[in-house]
């Protein structure tokens, strides 16, 4: 981006990740003249996107007239998030800038179906809206978090082994239609954004607090297995969405676990919060899903933390190939599982089996947002998304900027 490439997107794009925050340093990092610049501002501005912050001293000898800080104005929308469990959804208000407004979860099981979650959803959207006193014409998209694997560009979730009646359902366009149903008004439909729960954790959580972290891995360890990989500061998803899918790896030992994607063997089928539930279930031990487990790990049930390290010592063996191609930085395990007795299972397996070189530099450390990483993850995604410089300049395009 140099020269007369650099669009209003551009400049907003360069304001927002605070590399220039000045007319001045717009003019410096572009090359663009002054006038350039101004109309490209005066289009932000007239969009309601930037604001003016505290006036900042001109660097260098003798000063000079204090320079007008231009800032990214998070609060002119807000975006709805939600982030669907198995057994669990969790939605809310959020600003751009990720904080959170309204916020509302409770008990929704992903097997009621598409139709039901979805209008369930667009009618916790309204309510938490209006708590917030926001209109309806301020929401600028929609972000889900799913648990199954989603081709990216179309929305669409493929092949689900914890979804059921899921696969290939239009959730974008049934959202949109249950979101202004809901709201009963005729404004335009917005944009919805859907994508896999683990890759939006890693996304939330890379952002959140290891920025300065080239390449990151999150691991999900819940009902299922997933993970995201953030590269450079950008989710890493592959050539259709399937970067991470790591649950159904088959293992060569474990020929008769049956697996919720109906193959036998598959690393999810012995080393999940499900499938432990399944096998404390069967030592007697009443357990009905992942987040059961977590209970008992909470509660140091011995089976529970027995097995628990043996899932994490599973899941490891698979980690070091994961980590010996991808070297990373930073690996976070998340979800239901990620407990000392998990953690300490791949920490063992990774650095027994891994080079040296692969893990000397290699943290391995537990989740900072908990809970809130998926929901913070779609938000963010929304946003990136919108404000994307290409996005940006179509969205200012159609405002008639
Ligand atoms: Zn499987």
């Amino acid at each position: 981006m140099t020269g007369n490439q650099a669009s209003a997107g551009h400049l907003l794009q360069l304001i927002r990740e605070g590399r220039a925050t000045t007319r001045g340093a717009l003019q410096r990092a572009t090359g663009l003249s002054r006038s350039t610049v101004g109309h490209r501002l005066d289009q932000l501005f007239a969009a309601g996107w930037l604001r003016e912050g505290e006036a900042t001293p001109v660097e260098g000898a003798g000063g000079g007239r204090p320079s007008t800080r231009l800032e990214f104005d998070a609060e002119h929308a807000v975006v709805l998030a939600a982030d669907l469990g198995t057994h669990r959804t969790s939605a809310a208000v959020v600003d751009l800038a990720g904080t959170v407004l309204a916020e509302r979860s409770g008990e929704m099981l992903i097997t009621a179906g598409p139709d039901h979650v979805l209008d369930t959803l667009a009618q916790w959207f309204a309510g938490l809206l209006k708590e917030t006193g926001t209109p309806h014409g301020r929401v600028c998209g929609i972000g889900l978090s799913v648990p199954g694997p989603v081709d990216w560009a179309s929305g669409l979730v493929v092949q689900p082994p914890i979804m059921p009646g899921w696969d290939g359902f239009p959730i974008r366009g049934r959202l949109q239609e249950a979101w202004r149903r809901h709201i009963a008004t005729d404004v335009p439909a917005v944009p919805v954004l859907v994508d896999n729960d683990a890759n939006l954790m890693a996304y939330a959580e890379q952002r959140a607090g290891y920025r300065d972290c080239a390449a990151f891995l999150l691991v999900k360890v819940s009902t299922g297995i997933g993970a995201g990989v953030v590269v450079d500061g950008r989710l890493y998803r592959g050539i259709d969405g399937g970067a991470g899918d790591i649950g159904h790896i088959r293992l060569h030992d474990c020929p008769d676990a049956l697996c919720m994607c109906g193959s036998y063997g598959c690393l999810a089928s012995v080393a999940s919060g499900g499938a432990l539930a399944a096998q404390l279930s069967d030592a007697g031990v009443a357990t009905a899903s992942a987040s059961d487990v977590r209970d008992h790990l909470a509660a140091g049930q011995p089976d529970a933390v027995r097995l628990a390290r043996e899932a994490g010592r599973r899941v490891g063996a698979v980690l070091v190939t994961v980590v010996t191609l991808l070297n990373p930085g930073v690996l976070m395990i998340a979800g239901d599982l990620a407990g000392t007795p998990f953690v300490t299972g791949v920490r063992e397996l990774l650095y027994q089996r891994a080079m040296p070189r692969t893990t000397a530099h290699l943290e391995v450390v537990t989740s900072r947002l908990g809970e809130r990483a998926g929901l913070l993850g779609a938000a963010a995604s929304v946003v990136e998304d919108l404000y994307s410089p290409e996005r940006a300049d179509a969205r200012l395009a159609a405002l008639g900027g």
